[in-house]
């Protein structure tokens, strides 16, 4: 049965590999159109309607860019690559894995704190937000998993430092915590506490992989107020440049047509 979940979850990440592309066409259009209704809006100076309407249409324009964004990740996520070792830039890995995550951390208040000026690690991007979605993705479980819902502990917070010569990314959630009976067994494949059909046990065993592979270290412990905390330990890889093999071509604008 878990063999088959896992399968139907494969499936499921094809489909929206498939459906990501299927909306970047009808997309471009919108976005075309809107920028083209702007302008005839300009032209004919619609004077007393047009702060409403140019409000509506930057509204308007602000969700297609959102769309595009997470089409564009998905896409990238879903695409296959060599894994050559290459060097990522934190800070927007960060960003694109919350992008992605986002999908699925509705209503919880997401704190972040990595700074920009971050050394690239030496680890692929993709790899890199699989693991953060992994985490972000699990966090956002245990928040929701909680018996009676608090709202004050609906967060995760994402942190990054440089710690001698590795960057270290802490993810921290305030749900109930890691089970204590979960936490020798975090990393082994197939190991879950979720309802069949929820969690099939691989996020963390492949990150695992992921992390160790680079020689990063990835672990997970109970914070100090109770909820879980897994840390991301990865080598910085002084000056190289994104590995475009893998992921740097996922980031292009989708193209845009006029009119349609
Ligand atoms: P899955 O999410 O499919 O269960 P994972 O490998 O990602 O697989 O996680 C394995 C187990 O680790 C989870 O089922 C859960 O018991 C525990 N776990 C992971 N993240 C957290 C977290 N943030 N809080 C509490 N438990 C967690």
């Amino acid at each position: 049965r878990r063999r088959a979940a896992t399968e139907r979850l494969a499936t499921v990440g094809r489909l929206a590999a498939g459906v990501a592309h299927e909306i970047s066409n009808p997309l471009s259009f919108v976005k075309a159109n809107l920028v083209l209704i702007r302008e005839q809006l300009a032209e004919r100076g619609l004077a007393g309607e047009r702060s409403e309407l140019e409000s509506s249409l930057s509204e308007a324009a602000l969700g297609v860019e959102r769309i595009r964004r997470i089409v564009a990740d998905l896409r990238g996520f879903a695409r296959e690559g060599p894994d050559e070792p290459c060097g990522t830039a934190v800070q927007e890995s960060v960003d694109e894995a919350l992008r992605l995550a986002s999908l699925r951390m509705r209503r919880i208040a997401v704190r972040t704190s990595v700074p920009a000026g971050l050394p690239a690690v030496r680890m692929c991007r993709k790899r890199l937000v699989q693991v953060l979605v992994n985490l972000f993705v699990n966090a956002a479980d245990a928040v929701d998993e909680a018996p009676h819902p608090d709202e004050a502990r609906r967060w995760v917070a994402v942190t990054g430092a440089l710690e001698g010569d590795e960057v270290v990314l802490r993810v921290a959630d305030g749900g109930p915590g890691i089970a204590p009976t979960a936490l020798a067994h975090l990393f082994e494949p197939f190991f879950t506490t979720k309802p069949l059909g929820t969690g099939v046990g691989l996020g963390l065993a492949l990150s695992h992989e992921y992390v160790t592979a680079v020689g990063g270290r990835l672990t997970g412990a109970n914070g100090a107020d109770g909820g879980a905390v897994f840390e991301v330990r990865l080598p910085t890889q002084a000056g190289a440049a994104g590995c475009d093999a893998c992921y740097a071509t996922a980031l292009t604008p989708v193209p845009m047509a006029r009119g349609a």
